[in-house]
């Protein structure tokens, strides 16, 4: 059996999930076994209709506890969920909760880790798993050859497929630790689309020359309902919060759409966004790095540029 791993924030599933349940649902087709779900904690999503993404049945793991991270209460709770239910597969997001719990999973259940698949396993000869490296900017294929097996799949690597069909929802039983962290408070950014969630991200670099000219970004990205991030010398500056710093040192994510508006495209900064679906990049320098990644290039003067995009995308949505 194929277990896919349920993230969600506490109150609703986190759209990764979706790509980890589709994945999950072909992988066991290919491999002539049933996908099921678990879902350590509550959340306000009807869990039945997760059968629309070709899985038959959703364990829940219904303790208020587990509605925040600790992921070392979560590694046992999941390995001993996934011992119970005789999973083959325990497959992940490759996002935040994923990388703190999957390798966890793993070592407790004295399985081989694909961490970051951005495809199907190839059983033709073993179970070769292909997964990014380097930033992504190569891949390796990877041989799993212990029973057990745990990936955590990338964002933005499979797609959803939705289908038809209810699954069952049952209640596992299953002692879990008592967290051992303690949070003392919850301080959400309000009134914006959290970063690792968007699906359009309008982000800004260096180009922008100061804090003052970040109306043009935030025009933007509110006609398009979009997050704002930021280059990391934008943060280390002071011009934006780091909470918006993306990049290998600042917060991964993978929108549909990323916009990047005055960033020259260096290597630490793709390491962050290069899971995006399209890139659009706007610079006045022809030569910039970034236009190598970019799905589509606009060569000119953000000042320019940006207001003008912004007035056509405000007409086409009338
Ligand atoms: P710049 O490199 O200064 O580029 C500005 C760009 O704006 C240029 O391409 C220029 O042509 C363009 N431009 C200028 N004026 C205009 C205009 N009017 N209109 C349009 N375009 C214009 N960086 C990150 O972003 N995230 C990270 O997580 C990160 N981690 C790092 C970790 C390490 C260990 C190190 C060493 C570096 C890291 N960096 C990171 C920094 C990274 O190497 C780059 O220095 C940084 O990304 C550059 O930011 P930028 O593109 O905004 O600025």
């Amino acid at each position: 059996m194929v277990l896919i791993f349920i993230d969600h924030s506490g109150s609703e599933i986190k759209k990764s999930s979706y790509e980890a349940l589709s994945y999950g649902a072909a992988l066991a087709k290919k491999l002539g076994t049933s996908a099921e779900a678990l879902l350590p904690g509550t959340v306000e999503d009807d869990l039945a209709a997760l059968g629309n993404y070709g899985i038959s049945k959703v364990h829940q793991l219904a303790k208020e506890t587990l509605n925040n991270l600790d992921a070392q209460v979560y590694a046992k709770a999941i390995a001993e969920a996934a011992t119970s239910l005789q999973a083959d597969v325990i497959v992940f997001s490759h996002n935040q909760t994923g990388k703190a719990v999957a390798p966890r999973v793993a070592a407790r259940l004295k399985a081989g880790l694909v961490a970051g698949a951005v495809a199907l396993p190839d059983t033709s000869n073993g179970f070769v798993v292909k997964k990014s490296v380097f930033s992504g900017k190569a891949f390796a294929n990877v041989n799993i050859t212990t029973a057990i097996k745990v990936i955590s799949l990338n964002p933005n690597s499979f797609p959803v497929k939705k289908t038809d069909g209810l699954a069952t929802v049952e209640q596992l039983n299953i002692a879990v630790d008592a967290p051992k962290v303690k949070i003392a408070a919850i301080d959400k950014v309000k009134g914006e689309v959290p970063l690792t969630e968007a699906e359009i991200v309008v982000s800004g670099g260096r180009g922008l020359k100061g804090p003052e000219n970040w109306k043009i970004v935030e025009d933007l990205a509110h006609v398009l309902h979009a997050a704002t991030a930021c280059s990391r010398p934008v943060a280390d500056a002071g011009w934006r919060p780091h909470h918006e710093h993306v990049g290998q040192t600042g917060i991964q994510i993978s929108p549909n759409l990323y916009i990047a508006i005055g960033i020259s495209g260096a290597i630490q900064h793709l390491a962050g966004v290069n899971r995006s679906k399209t890139i659009v990049v706007i610079n006045k320098d022809p030569e910039a790095p970034f236009f190598k990644a970019a799905d589509y290039g606009i060569v000119g003067d953000a000042f320019d540029v940006v207001p003008k995009l912004t007035e056509e995308i405000k007409k086409l949505k009338g």
